[in-house]
């Protein structure tokens, strides 16, 4: 197995534990892919996972990892509280961290607070 595949499987057992329902599309097994850029999405998943049990009051998550010729997309989304105002990044570490981490790999991301939290994180496939 890959780094994201076993972060997989471990958010999808602390989800069971915390009794969200969890939907996986995609898949976990990129292509081409540095194993740096595979970390920080393991990182990012990790952490928005955390974020969807510790905050969002959600009942159920969905991620999904699609790759295209041109990036690899990551998307978190909870239907919880889905409160997340840019007031709140200052609060703690995580999602600073997200923003910190993905600046090594030219990546981005974004946060939709509409029917709950959606977190974008995208990496481009090819580092310049
Ligand atoms: P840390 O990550 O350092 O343990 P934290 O989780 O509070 O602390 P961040 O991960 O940066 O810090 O998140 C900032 C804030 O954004 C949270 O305190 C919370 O209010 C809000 N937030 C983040 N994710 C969600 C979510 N999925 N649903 C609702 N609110 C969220
Ligand atoms: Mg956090």
């Amino acid at each position: 197995g890959t780094k994201l595949e076993e972060e997989l499987f471990r958010v999808k057992q602390i989800l069971l534990a915390a009794q969200i329902d969890c939907k996986v599309s995609g898949t976990p097994e990129l292509v081409k892919t540095p194993l740096l850029v595979e970390n920080v999405l393991s990182m990012c998943l990790k952490e928005a996972i955390t974020n969807v049990v510790k905050h969002s009051n959600a009942t159920s998550c969905s991620i999904s990892i699609k790759q295209s010729a041109k990036e690899t997309l990551l998307k978190i989304h909870d239907n919880g509280t889905g409160l997340v105002v840019e007031k709140d990044w200052s609060r703690g570490h995580g999602l600073r961290g997200i923003k910190e981490r993905l600046e090594f790999v030219n990546g981005s991301f974004d946060i939709q607070a509409k029917n709950g939290t959606t977190l974008n994180i995208h990496v481009p496939n090819v580092i310049q």
